[in-house]
């Protein structure tokens, strides 16, 4: 029989290739968000445009399916979260308090909620050479205002509707996801996908801003992996909150060197210091993931890497933003 799911939030980046993935998977999909995907069609059997912080179109997304995967979020880069504390929490937890209760409801047998590496405490992200995040470490709770707090609470709605035999969920904490068909522009763009526009857009020898004083780390997640990572996880027996990224840690002027090396360009950096970056370090301790799925994201940062800036090249090109001489210098190699 084929299994149906609701996909929430899958005109966004990861929603989107979590539809394409359960549909090779061999599922029926309903796809559900305010708008349709930015940069493809969508590969869902169905799309609603419903919006989800309204209990009435959280009953129409969930009814008649047998698994949720909720990615629908108010959210952006640090630029957007950090700006817009009151929005971004009261939009996301009406979404998941109303999607847990009308998943409960309408009997879905699997709920998967997309957390965040930004429910870990400040206080443990405070130096570039940071010791990678484990699970355990969210509590004493620290996490980032607005968007962090509201991840953490809605992993606790989670739990209580576990615990309470109402729904069988399962919590992914995302470390920083990045790959094709992602905002690369707007404003809620992430770092890797903004150092790809920047260099993208710039002429070989030219300069590109980076945000903060560039030492700052973070480690980084191919989509692919991602979406395979959610599978992997919502179908397997582990119920607590678990850490979805890579181990590899790099400087945010690690970031640019190595994008820049794969455009085959030579650019200055010029540190804007006032511009938010976030905390000063973090990496995801993939210890337990390793345990419980027996599995971890294979794909290396460069190759990640390499097919994300060439589909923002080939975006910035066909949008016509890139100068002649610099399409001409960046399309080969
Ligand atoms: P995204 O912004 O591309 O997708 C989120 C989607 O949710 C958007 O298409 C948006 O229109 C939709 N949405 C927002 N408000 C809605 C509403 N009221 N009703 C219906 N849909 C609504 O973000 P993404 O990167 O695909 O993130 C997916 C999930 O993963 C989110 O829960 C996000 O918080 C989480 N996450 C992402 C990252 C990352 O690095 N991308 C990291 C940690 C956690």
């Amino acid at each position: 029989m084929t299994i149906r799911a609701c996909v929430a939030g899958a005109g966004g980046f990861i929603g989107h290739h979590m539809v394409r993935y359960l549909k090779a998977e061999g599922y029926w999909v309903r796809a559900v968000d305010v708008k349709p995907p930015e940069f493809e069609p969508t590969h869902a059997d169905e799309f609603e445009l419903l919006d989800l912080r309204e209990f009435d179109n959280c009953l129409k997304a969930t009814s008649g399916v047998d698994e949720v995967y909720q990615l629908a979020a108010d959210m952006g880069g640090i630029g957007y979260i950090t700006a817009f504390h009151a929005d971004v929490a009261r939009n996301n937890v009406l979404i998941n308090a109303h999607m847990l209760e009308s998943s409960h409801r309408q009997r879905v047998g699997l709920y998967f909620f997309s957390s965040s590496a930004c429910i870990y405490p400040t206080y443990r992200q405070e130096i570039p050479d940071v010791t990678p995040l484990k699970e355990e470490h969210a509590y004493p709770a620290d996490p980032e205002e607005g968007y962090g707090w509201e991840k953490l609470y809605a992993e606790k709605l989670c739990q209580y509707y576990l615990e309470e035999g109402k729904l069988r969920t399962r919590i992914a904490r995302f470390h920083n996801i990045y790959g094709p068909l992602g905002t690369y522009d707007g404003g809620r763009e992430k770092a890797p996908a903004a150092i790809c526009r920047k260099v993208a857009l710039t002429p070989d020898g030219g300069e590109v801003e980076v945000w903060g004083d560039g030492a700052q780390t973070r480690s980084f997640t191919y989509i692919d992996d991602c979406v395979e990572g959610i599978f992997r996880l919502a179908h397997s027996n582990h119920a607590d909150p678990l850490n979805l990224g890579t181990d590899e840690l790099i400087s945010v002027d690690g970031l640019v060197d190595l994008i820049c090396d794969i455009a085959g360009k030579k650019l200055e950096k010029r540190h804007d210091p006032a511009m938010p970056q976030g905390v000063r370090g973090r990496n995801s301790d993939n210890g337990r993931l390793r345990e419980v799925l027996g599995w971890e994201p294979p794909t290396p940062l460069e190759t990640g890497l390499r097919h994300t800036y060439r589909w923002i090249e080939s975006q910035v090109q066909e949008a016509g933003r890139v100068p002649e001489t610099v399409a001409a210098a960046t399309v080969q190699g």
